[in-house]
């Protein structure tokens, strides 16, 4: 938009930060200058330790790309619970393009057909209205120009909560939950898997894990924050 345009709807209604609630100016977008410098980028080195961590040894997630470093109480937190819970759907689309932007010559050297959301269990998503990682997987769409495709993949089940589970038995919690749809349409095809925050990437695993027994070529992986 036109900055003077911005600026006299910035007076009539003005936006504020997502993190901090001050106004912003005209050339900030969602979060403010002073909040966004207090969120952490995922560094290159630290992309390659988590990838090898949680994906090499399966095999299954070929490269993986991450934005930000999750903090609690930080602005990171403040942006992801927006998205998440409060219908911020906006933010999703900024960290998506974000991604795009700070992650180009890797995500177009991936060859990407389709962007996949993770799925949310159909109960789940008709409670809160809507899938947050959707709108991430939009703003990478928007820049990147390949479409968002989200019926591959189904979610069969709501996984009980994960954080008092260990590895092994987050894995075999998510073993099956995941069912692909539409397998005519892809085969060899490479898919670009969206979560908003990975933890110990089972999820994102087994969701390509499904993807590659039905055909898919290659499947990567992008989260928008890494658990520290
Ligand atoms: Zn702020």
């Amino acid at each position: 938009m036109i900055s003077f345009v911005k600026s006299i709807l910035d007076f009539i209604l003005p936006r504020t930060c997502v993190s901090c609630k001050n106004n912003l100016d005209a050339k900030e977008e969602i979060i403010c200058k002073k909040c966004e410098t207090l969120i952490i980028p995922a560094e290159e080195d630290k992309i390659k330790i988590e990838f090898e961590k949680k994906f090499l040894s399966d095999g299954i997630i070929k490269d993986f790309t991450a934005r930000f470093i999750f903090f609690d109480k930080t602005p990171i937190q403040d942006l992801l619970h927006e998205l998440k819970y409060n219908g911020k759907f906006r933010v999703g689309i900024f960290i998506g393009e974000e991604i795009y932007e700070t992650q180009k010559e890797k995500l177009l050297s991936w060859d990407i057909d389709f962007i996949i959301p993770v799925p949310l269990y159909s109960l789940k998503k008709a409670e809160r209205g809507y899938n947050q990682s959707y709108f991430i997987a939009k703003g990478i769409s928007n820049k990147l120009k390949v479409p968002v495709a989200e019926e591959f993949l189904k979610r069969n089940r709501h996984t009980q909560s994960q954080t008092k589970l260990n590895i092994e038995q987050r894995k075999e919690n998510m073993k099956s939950a995941f069912e692909v749809k539409k397998q005519n349409k892809l085969k060899d095809k490479n898919f670009l898997l969206i979560d908003d925050v990975i933890t110990t990437g089972a999820t994102i695993t087994e969701c390509a894990r499904e993807l590659k027994n039905k055909g898919a070529k290659n499947v990567y992986a992008v989260c928008a924050a890494l658990t520290n």
